[in-house]
């Protein structure tokens, strides 16, 4: 089974228990927590309704990084339409493309937000794409377990539908975690080579992820492209040493 549910910052231990249920009637069974309010409590066993077996297997993580570290499909599940700009699937369209990813052999993650606030900025851009449930404009927002249901159910019905794996095209992609690693060299290395000259990194920073995460390089490509940013970072070094004034 590896299509997971990943809770983050859950206020309710009803809405935990109640999402334990939702999952388990569908035929699934992995539940990740992401830094729970309250978790263990009562209202978590109450609410499961005997879904026993997935709050046996419920996994902790302090962040969403690493509660989707092996994944290589992410989807966040958003009520509105925030600041990134991300691809946005139906969730039908989106439970057909988890159950591809899954049937392939990869890792797949749904990630739903904290009851008020919902998912931060900086946790949908860690997601390849976004789901929005169709609800109505003036009142779009569904109780959490309930949001989990209707995805639950849709990927119920997709993996009912879908065909026997096909050959895989290509290498699978990056994990959550090879992508991590490389946003991170990568911005170590434009400071190297003095790419921002003063300004302000985020909003190339922010774009560039947007590329790649598009891209969906495999772990191959990763290498490779980690290998020009070594290579550039060493010539940086060379050109300080021969006396080039530092950057910045
Ligand atoms: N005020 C918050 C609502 C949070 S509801 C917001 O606007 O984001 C808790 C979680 O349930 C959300 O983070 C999301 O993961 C899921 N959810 C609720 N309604 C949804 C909808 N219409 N489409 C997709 N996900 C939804």
């Amino acid at each position: 089974m590896r299509i997971r549910f990943v809770l983050v910052r859950t206020s309710h231990p009803g809405n935990i228990g109640a999402a334990a249920r939702a999952i388990r009637t569908m035929g699934f069974a992995r539940l990740v927590l992401v830094a729970p309010k309250r978790y263990p409590d009562p209202e978590v066993q109450a609410l499961a309704a005997g879904a026993d077996d997935v709050l046996e297997r419920i996994a902790l993580a302090p962040d969403l990084v690493a509660a989707v570290a092996d994944c290589r499909l992410v989807l966040g599940l958003s009520a509105r339409r925030r600041g990134v700009a991300l691809p946005e699937y139906a969730p039908r369209a989106a439970a057909v493309e988890a159950q591809a990813a899954a049937a392939r052999g990869d890792e797949v993650a749904l990630v739903f937000g904290n009851e008020r606030t919902g998912l931060e900025n900086d946790e949908l851009k860690r997601c390849h794409a976004m789901v929005r449930i169709p609800s109505v404009d003036d009142f779009g927002s569904l109780n959490l377990a309930q949001a989990v249901q209707v995805m639950a159910y849709e990927l119920r019905l997709a993996g009912l539908e879908v065909p026997p794996a096909p050959p895989r095209p290509r290498d699978p992609p990056a994990t959550a975690a090879e992508m991590e690693a490389f946003f991170g060299h990568l911005a170590v290395t434009l400071d190297d080579i003095d790419f921002h000259k003063g300004r302000s990194p985020r909003t190339i920073l922010q774009r560039l992820r947007k590329l790649f995460m598009r891209a969906q390089p495999d772990s191959r490509e990763l290498r490779v492209l980690r290998g020009i940013l070594s290579d550039a970072q060493r010539m940086a070094r060379r050109a300080h040493a021969a006396g080039e004034p530092p950057p910045g």
